[in-house]
């Protein structure tokens, strides 16, 4: 179930307060209309009924997907270490209750930016694998590297094609696809490796496995 509250903002613009509805915890099996404004932000806008200008209110969310068997926590930077654990100590709780090994069926992730939520719906919604996608991005940056200074790279999906989005200078300049060859041949890589960070997958945690075994494969 998902759940919501009631806080109080302080518009930035005329400084007036005001009630505002944040959700801690979204079903978006449950209650599929939240997912829609996650995706486009609007949970997190706020509307001054004195001043009629938006601004943006940011908390911390679980975002859970019960059918892709998907949970992503949102927070700051400063609050992964405690989400971490708090997320381990309610899968060995479940494990030691239910026998259920909560680790095997799901996968948790924990994002600081938004932009890597919505990107960790839309590869889990296309039935990828994160771990894969972001080895295959380390080589995409890795061919681009001669022509753009490249910051990040997102993974989107443009009706039946796989794409990287490409973020240089804070603006994001293009697309290059992700094809099923790069994609197989790290998953292969993958899969003969494993690794037992559960958490937070992103390009960090791509190069340091790929610091442990030097031999990526070619694609
Ligand atoms: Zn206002």
């Amino acid at each position: 179930m998902s759940q919501s509250k009631t806080i109080k903002v302080t518009c930035p613009f005329c400084k007036k307060e005001h009630e505002f509805t944040v959700h801690p915890s979204l079903n978006v099996t449950l209650d599929p209309e939240l997912k829609q404004k996650v995706l486009d932000r609007s949970l997190f806008s706020f509307t001054c009924p004195d001043c009629q200008k938006e601004s943006p209110v940011f908390y911390p969310f679980l975002y859970h997907d019960m059918e892709k068997s998907v949970m992503i926590q949102f927070c700051a930077r400063e609050q992964v270490e405690g989400y971490k654990k708090a997320l381990q100590d309610s899968c060995e709780q479940a494990k030691d209750l239910a026998k259920v090994d909560m680790f095997k069926d799901y996968r948790y992730r924990i994002v600081t930016d938004l932009n890597d939520l919505n990107e960790k719906i839309y590869l889990f919604d296309a039935g990828l694998d994160d771990h894969v996608v972001e080895l295959a991005k380390l080589s995409v940056r890795f061919q681009l590297k001669s022509q753009h200074n490249i910051e990040k790279l997102y993974y989107q999906k443009d009706r039946k094609d796989d794409l990287l989005l490409v973020q240089s200078e804070g603006k994001f300049i293009g697309t290059v696809p992700l094809t099923k060859e790069l994609y197989e041949a790290y998953k292969t890589y993958y899969e003969e490796r494993k690794d037992t960070e559960p958490f937070c997958i992103d390009e960090n945690w791509a190069a340091s496995l790929i610091m442990q075994e030097p031999e990526v494969p070619k694609a």
